[in-house]
């Protein structure tokens, strides 16, 4: 069997369900040079990946021998996939592909993808249709070749609908004159639209008379498409994605993948580009003992104080490993230390008793009684957590024991992506959600990349403990810190960050 699929435009998230089900069992891919990273990651470990790319500089395979491989592989009794940029018949040669299969007897399947050609205006905040400015759309090659059957240059012209054209980049001057010269008029709007929907995205308009020389001048990078039409105009209104705060800025997130999720989602809606550099996992505790022993005299504690959301999740895990359930907290007092980690327990149906103001265990001593004499408490908590508040309720008379819920442990992430991104300056900003993503990050590079990242880059910490640990490192030229420690506010002010830079013009780079 051999698949015929589309990987959409490049954004991975707007590949088909169905394109990544067949993916999931290929035991072959042939996979175009345009399919982002993302999308391949869904590619199962076990399969072969055959790179058949057409970019310009690298001609990896002809199509007769793409054909061929796809035949052959099918033949053996192979699951195959061929994944291209887009939608697999719109300028794809699917169709040709699939006449191939067709005469040598292999069954296929046609997976229709999201098309550059509708989705790359639709990000630019171009709809392609409009009831006011176009009625049809046409889909034009900008590059007419030998086989073509050639562009119908007069019916374009008039066709007073929307135009796009693929593959027309290198010859946006031709195609704007053969417009005018057959009789479309010069001021008719027009947008160029580079790597649409990537993080890189950017486009230009201008008039078929003007375009050509502003083309030059932006220095765009390929792929890119064209759109002529009244439509363009609406961009002026709609142009949703390159206005975000956040847009064509590259954000580092060090936080565990576990928990990296709400971060990441928050900046992506800001628009940044984010890269997800793990630099710890959570992890269970080298020995559950002092956990157990907190769990089997559960009912002696007058207070239960919870220091993470992990430590609420490894806690309650435990506890029904152990054959009990939430019930037996009943007799005592909770604190949680932060927002998220009191909403780690109302999810489990326990409202804390007392939540401090700021995410710090220490920020709870006020509100505990004075003197501690004969008050029991249990703090759960990571195994590498600050002593702090256990000292200061034993110094007040208190009986302390501590259990330990999981450990941060460094993660095994590759440094080399993040190396090349450093280097190359295309890193906007790192986050910082905790003092051991602060130290495990600065463990992982050599002292000229800390010295370079200090110097340069925006380094952006959740509050107080995390930066005191930043600063350790060495003073940072460009730091924020969140106004409360939540990622909300993190991303908040790295929003408020670039927008007053971008205001304030070449403050930023
Ligand atoms: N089958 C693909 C098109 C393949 S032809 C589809 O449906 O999208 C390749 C051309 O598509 C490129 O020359 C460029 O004009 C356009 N293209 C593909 N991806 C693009 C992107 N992300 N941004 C801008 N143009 C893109």
């Amino acid at each position: 069997m051999v698949y015929l699929v589309g990987a959409g435009p490049g954004d991975p998230k707007l590949l088909t369900l169905r394109a990544r089900e067949v993916l999931e069992i290929a035991d072959v891919v042939a996979l175009d040079a345009l399919v982002s990273p993302e999308i391949a990651a869904h590619i199962r470990p076990e399969a072969r990946v055959i790179n058949v790319g057409k970019r310009a500089s690298a001609h990896t395979l002809p199509q007769d021998q793409i054909n061929q491989l796809l035949i052959d592989e099918a033949r053996a009794g192979r699951c195959v996939v061929r994944l291209k940029g887009g939608d697999p018949f719109v300028f794809g040669r699917g169709g040709e592909e699939a006449e191939d299969l067709k005469a040598a007897g292999v069954p296929f399947e046609i997976v229709p993808g999201i098309s550059s050609a509708i989705a790359g205006p639709a990000y630019a905040g171009i709809p392609v249709t409009h009831r006011s400015f176009a009625t049809s759309v046409t889909l034009v090659t900008g590059q007419e070749s030998d086989g073509s059957t050639g562009v119908n240059w007069p019916f374009v012209a008039k066709s007073n609908g929307t135009v796009v054209f693929l593959m027309g980049f290198s010859n946006i001057g031709v195609i704007s004159n053969k417009l005018i010269e057959h009789g479309m008029a010069s001021s008719t709007p027009i947008a160029v639209i580079s790597k649409a929907t990537t993080p890189h995205q950017r486009t230009i308009t201008g008039t078929l008379e003007t375009i050509e020389a502003r083309v030059a001048e932006a220095n765009l990078e390929t792929p890119a498409l064209i759109v002529v039409g009244g439509v363009v105009q609406l961009r002026d209104t709609i142009n949703w994605r390159e206005t975000r705060p956040l847009f064509g800025k590259t954000v580092v997130v060090t936080r565990a993948r576990e928990q990296a999720s709400n971060l990441k989602r928050l900046l992506e809606d800001a628009g940044a580009c984010v890269v997800q550099f793990p630099t710890i996992e959570i992890a269970p505790p080298d020995s559950w003992d002092s956990l157990d022993s907190v769990i089997d005299s559960i009912d002696s504690y007058d207070w239960l104080i919870f220091s993470s959301t992990n430590g609420v999740r490894g806690f309650f895990e435990r506890l029904l490993t152990r054959g009990k359930d939430a019930r037996c907290l009943a007799k005592s007092k909770i604190a949680a230390v932060g927002e998220t980690t009191a909403q780690g327990l109302c999810a489990r149906g326990i409202v804390p008793d007392l939540v401090p103001e700021t995410f710090q265990s220490t920020a709870l001593l006020p509100h505990l009684a004075p003197d501690q004499t004969g008050i029991r408490t249990a703090v759960v908590r990571a195994a590498e957590g600050r002593e702090e508040l256990i000292e200061e309720l034993r110094r007040r008379g208190g009986r302390v024991d501590l259990g330990v819920a999981y450990q941060t442990k460094a993660a095994d992430t590759r440094i080399d992506e993040l190396r090349s991104l450093i280097a190359s300056h295309a890193v906007d900003a790192i986050t910082f959600t905790s003092s051991s993503t602060v130290d495990f990050f600065f463990q992982k590079l050599t002292m000229d990349e800390r010295t370079g990242i200090l110097d340069r880059t925006l380094l952006a910490s959740i509050g107080p403990l995390t930066s005191r640990t930043l600063k350790g490192y060495g003073p940072a030229e460009r730091f924020i810190e969140a106004e409360s420690a939540t990622v909300e506010s993190l991303c908040q002010a790295l929003i408020r960050h670039f927008t007053e830079a971008g205001a304030a013009v070449g403050a930023d780079r």
